[in-house]
């Protein structure tokens, strides 16, 4: 069993869709292992959104992501990160192929409702930026 680390962004989240969202992940097969609702700091935007410093959507990116509470997530299954980023699709939902939650949910490219790790090293550092050891015995 993998992991990955996913967000329910706030878009998702002021909209009342953390709940299908998560009903989602578990009709696909993830086991939440942990999973905690918070609303980010600036720093902790910029932190977890670093290798974006550079681009042109940064602080607009930052501003979303600070605007409400999220959801952070640590998911369990075979392949977990490949398969979170399948079930969510693509970043732009007008791209985002039929049922993914991004193609159901999601607004622009820039408010499209859920994060996923893009790899499994980077899972490894994005699970532990929100979540202790002991939330991922
Ligand atoms: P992801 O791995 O699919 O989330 O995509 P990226 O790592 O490329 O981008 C991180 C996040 O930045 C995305 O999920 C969007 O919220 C936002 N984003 C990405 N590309 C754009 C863009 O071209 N414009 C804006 N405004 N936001 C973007």
């Amino acid at each position: 069993m993998d992991r990955t680390f996913a967000i329910i962004k706030p878009d998702a989240v002021a909209a009342g869709q953390a709940g299908q969202i998560l009903g989602a992940i578990e009709a696909g097969g993830f086991i939440v292992r942990a999973m905690r609702m918070l609303k980010m700091s600036r720093t902790q935007a910029e932190g977890f959104y670093g290798v974006h410093r550079e681009r042109p959507f940064f602080g607009s990116l930052v501003n979303f992501m600070t605007e409400g509470p999220v959801v952070v997530l640590a998911l369990e299954r075979e392949n977990a990160v490949k398969a979170w980023r399948d079930l969510m699709g693509a970043t732009n939902p007008a791209n985002a192929a039929e049922g993914t939650i991004r193609k159901r949910f999601a607004a622009s490219v820039e408010r499209n409702c859920v994060h996923g790790s893009d790899a499994p090293e980077t899972a490894a550092v994005e699970l532990t930026f929100f979540f202790s050891a002991s939330d991922l015995l």
